[in-house]
């Protein structure tokens, strides 16, 4: 794991007083208690003196609630400023972000990039800059043509077994490269009948065997919300396998609660998509999320985006693997950045990613190694790339090079 551990402060046997809550909503009840009252959490060193610094009233028991983090999330300027110098470039793009992805991080993730320079690939992540103003011919706002394939609002029906249902628009942090880009942090919610209207979808398609819960992020949904979507899904015979794609443990591991894993825990078989970008984003709290997780008995995946600057190296994305797999975290796609508006100055070239597949594949386990994958524009579906191991084929026989480059032959009959 990244974090040091040296740097965690264990919270069981201490006494003094860590604050109260005055900062929170008029009226609020104040909370003093001493650390010893704290009974499983733990805090590392850098989030002591986050909180000290700039939320110096509150309480460690809010900064561990999750409603908390939600409540105090970084949006605007002001806030920003407040916490960390920014570049020109990045008061431009904050500036015009009107009708664009909106900025939102947790006091979290910014407690992970206060310090940081400009290039640090977790601020790369969540803070704009003016490049993302540029768009360019080939980019467009709903680059996978999810808007066409969608018969009711909220599910895209692309493949034939499987459908995606978007339950919400809001995330606890924007990506800047977010493929939803177009759609995420608008105020359009699901009511009520648009819940039913999907479920009605779902049930009277039995081709869907598969259901990935999507936005948004899902987990941003209380457990009540949670559970009443899960339990129409889960209800519906044909389903056999429910996901849901989130990236909260990176960005709000505190929303990993054991209420949470209970409600997800009634669903069965279910699966979690988690997005990952940096081995950094791998702190003490991220880890301790997933194997929350993992013993709540979900399988979990995780899909990264290839990011120019921030992961595409060989040596990046393997340290990002091996991290993932200690916390029980199967890689599982490596993405092509999609051609969204103001992506360009993300976007690898392909030849990257195959080179990066080429210097995982052979040299570590096969389990940390991705499928490297191009979501075809226009909604074409992923199509995975591999580098050229083929050096002949024929009716005779297969001509293969190794990861090593040594030449193999294998015959046809
Ligand atoms: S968490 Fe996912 S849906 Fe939300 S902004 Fe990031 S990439 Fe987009």
């Amino acid at each position: 794991m990244n974090a040091n551990n040296n740097e965690v402060v264990a919270l069981h046997g201490e006494g003094r007083l860590v604050g109260c809550s005055s900062d929170e909503e008029p009226g609020a009840k104040t909370n003093y208690f001493s650390q010893v009252e704290i009974p499983t959490k733990s805090v590392s060193n850098r989030t002591l003196e986050f909180l000290n610094r700039y939320f110096p009233l509150t309480t460690l028991e809010n900064w561990n609630d999750w409603k908390w983090q939600l409540r105090h999330s970084i949006t605007s300027i002001e806030d920003l400023s407040r916490i960390m110098s920014l570049t020109e470039k990045e008061v431009l793009a904050i500036k015009n972000l009107k009708g664009r992805l909106p900025l939102r991080i947790t006091p979290y993730f910014a407690s992970l990039i206060y310090k940081s320079k400009p290039s640090h690939p977790l601020r790369r992540n969540v803070i704009p800059v003016v490049e993302e103003l540029l768009i360019s011919s080939s980019e467009q706002s709903d680059p996978l043509h999810e808007s066409s394939f969608s018969p009711v609002k909220g599910i895209v029906h692309r493949y034939p077994d499987r459908i995606l249902f978007t339950v919400t628009q809001v995330c606890s942090n924007y990506c800047r490269y977010c493929t939803r880009s177009h759609s995420v942090g608008k105020l359009d919610k699901l009511g009520r009948s648009d819940f039913e209207k999907a479920f009605d979808y779902i049930a009277k398609h039995k081709e869907i065997r598969d259901v990935l819960i999507s936005g948004g992020d899902p987990l941003t949904l209380t457990d009540e919300v949670l559970d009443y979507i899960l339990f129409n899904i889960r209800k519906i015979k044909h389903v056999e396998i429910i996901r849901i794609g989130t990236r909260v443990p990176v960005v709000l591991p505190q929303r990993i609660t054991d209420g949470l894993i209970n409600t997800l825990k009634k669903y069965h078989p279910l699966f979690i998509s988690l997005h990952f970008s940096h081995p950094l984003e791998i702190t003490e709290e991220c880890a301790s999320a997933c194997n929350k997780l993992a013993d709540g008995g979900f399988p979990l995946g995780s899909q990264t985006v290839l990011l120019k600057g921030i992961n595409d190296n060989v040596q990046t994305m393997k340290e990002l693997m091996h991290k993932l797999l200690m916390i029980r975290v199967r890689p599982y796609y490596l993405y092509q950045c999609d051609l969204i508006p103001g992506s360009g100055h993300f976007r690898t070239t392909v030849s990257k990613g195959l080179e990066i597949i080429k210097g995982l594949r052979g040299f570590t386990s096969g389990y940390a190694v991705p499928t490297y994958v191009i979501d075809a524009p226009g909604g074409g579906g992923k199509i995975p790339l591999l580098p050229d191991y083929v050096v002949e084929h024929n009716d005779e026989h297969i001509v293969l090079r190794n990861y090593k480059g040594e030449i193999c032959e294998y015959p046809e009959k």
